[in-house]
């Protein structure tokens, strides 16, 4: 399963955009920040996405919004986006760019656009969604199950969150720290008495030897207030724990809602909470020692109020980030993709159609949708895919990484033991679609997320080696 890849890493330099004060702000430089929030929530009746049978949406538990903060220092700017959305179709997040690039002069390469991962938001990118709208559009001459064309209406509303931001810009004091949040976060890939690793086994399950990998317990919390000790008024918290907690079928926002709802009765009804998901690919709320019952109607709330709980009793310790310094990097780093036969592709398709079996097991499907999705990105990239690894620097110990897909908790923590700033807050699902990024451990070990992945093994290395390359470059 092991085998040598070579990675062509082109660093980019951030040259959209330079103007007359580079990259690199200055400290003396006042530090401001802008933070706005746009509605995304799509029409109720279009499909729920994050599964591999989609069911129809049925209402609003949550709505969905994206959340933008944007950063300037001394003419440097840098914007993050956090939707309630399953992933980031590459489409969506080049819309989003282009365009609040072309609205406010961020450079294209400053602007991160990620997921909270809910699962309970629409199904409008990948292989999946391509053939359930074609599957109805066949059958009933249009999809009803699309009212809106969801890429455009997002996009559209993620510029806005940008350019709203962008226009708040006012002057703000940082405060930054980390805390342990024990007990909320399981790796759920085992060791299994026959001898195979297995992912989410089941509460008790007697079969279980031993947990395969790590859980990253810290949680990195950024507070925006206005100077001079005033009231917080935005926070990002990065935590590797899937948003997967809440089960439709109407759209939800899961957890991340109602932290945003706690730290809302302590600060007011204008805070903004932001959530992003860190490398969370093997992370899951499901502690399978004990055979408690953890019901999606009710976790996402007990999820919340416990990191609501946290991040409260963290503020008052967290300290002033240290000599302010905005700057941003990107790169990229080729990742080979899988190889399949025009074999696989027909039998995958399918499966999908219910021609090989009424029923397909799960497995099938995992294991369908990859080939469509190395059928796909084949397609647009040829045999490697260009993976974008961002960097926001806050100051001289802060700085926030984002990266590609579903990654394991193992890459994210090698970032950050690697990185040379005190608070690294690694985010995931940034820039394109939601699957797995295994480390080559869990490639070789096999399992759920291995079968979802379309890239070869190495993937998840070369990412850290990018990141953690960007970080040292932007330690100053
Ligand atoms: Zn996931």
């Amino acid at each position: 399963m092991y085998e040598t890849l070579n990675y062509v890493v082109i660093i980019l330099l951030a040259i959209w955009g330079v103007a007359n004060h580079g990259d690199d702000a200055r400290a003396r430089d006042d530090f401001k920040v802008g933070v706005a929030v746009e509605d995304i929530t799509p029409p109720v009746g279009m499909r729920v996405g994050g599964n591999y049978v989609s069911p129809v949406s049925t209402g609003v538990h949550d709505p969905l919004v994206a959340k933008a903060i944007v950063f300037e220092q001394g003419g440097v700017k840098a914007a993050l986006v956090v939707c309630d959305l399953t992933g980031i179709s590459l489409d969506l997040s080049n819309l989003v760019r282009k365009a609040a690039s072309k609205a406010t002069e961020i450079p294209v390469a400053h602007i991160i656009i990620s997921a909270t991962h809910t699962h309970g938001a629409p199904q409008y990118q990948g292989p999946i969604r391509d053939l359930e709208h074609a599957n109805e559009i066949a059958a009933k001459g249009k999809d009803a199950h699309e009212s809106i064309d969801y890429t455009a209406f997002a996009a559209d509303r993620c510029v806005r969150a940008i350019e709203h931001a962008n226009a708040l810009l006012k002057p703000a004091a940082i405060d930054v720290g980390a805390v342990d949040q024990p007990g909320l976060a399981f790796n759920r890939r085992f060791h299994m008495k026959n001898g195979y690793v297995r992912f989410n086994p089941g509460k008790k399950n007697p079969e279980i030897v031993r947990v395969a990998g790590p859980v990253d317990t810290e949680l990195p919390i950024l507070v925006v207030r206005d100077p001079a000790g005033g009231k917080p008024r935005a926070s990002l918290v990065a935590f590797a724990m899937h948003v997967a907690t809440y089960g439709g079928p109407e759209w939800g926002a899961d957890f991340p809602a109602h932290l945003e709802t706690g730290l809302r009765k302590e600060f007011g009804p204008d805070f903004v909470s932001i959530f992003g998901e860190g490398t969370a690919g093997d992370i899951n709320h499901i502690d399978v020692s004990n055979d408690a019952p953890q019901p999606s109607a009710t976790e996402p709330a007990r999820i919340g109020a416990a990191l609501t709980s946290t991040v409260l009793k963290a503020i008052p310790g967290l300290k002033p980030v240290d000599t302010p310094s905005l700057a941003a990097r990107s790169a990229i780093v080729q990742l080979p993709i899988e190889d399949v036969t025009d074999e696989q592709v027909a039998r995958a398709l399918d499966v999908f159609l219910r021609k090989v079996t009424p029923t397909p097991d799960f497995y099938l499907l995992v294991e369908s949708h990859r080939i469509l999705e190395v059928r796909d990105r084949r397609k647009q990239f040829g045999d490697s895919e260009p993976a974008e690894v961002q960097v926001i620097r806050i100051g001289s110990d802060t700085a926030i990484v984002s990266l590609p897909h579903e990654v394991f908790v193992e890459l994210g923590m090698a970032i950050k033991k690697a990185s040379p700033f005190k608070h690294t807050f690694v985010l995931s699902l940034a820039q394109d679609a939601d699957y797995y990024v295994p480390t080559r451990k869990a490639f070789a070990e096999g399992s759920y997320e291995v079968v979802t992945c379309p890239l070869k093994p190495g993937c998840g290395e070369a990412l850290v080696e990018t990141a953690v390359g960007l970080l040292k470059g932007l330690k100053p």
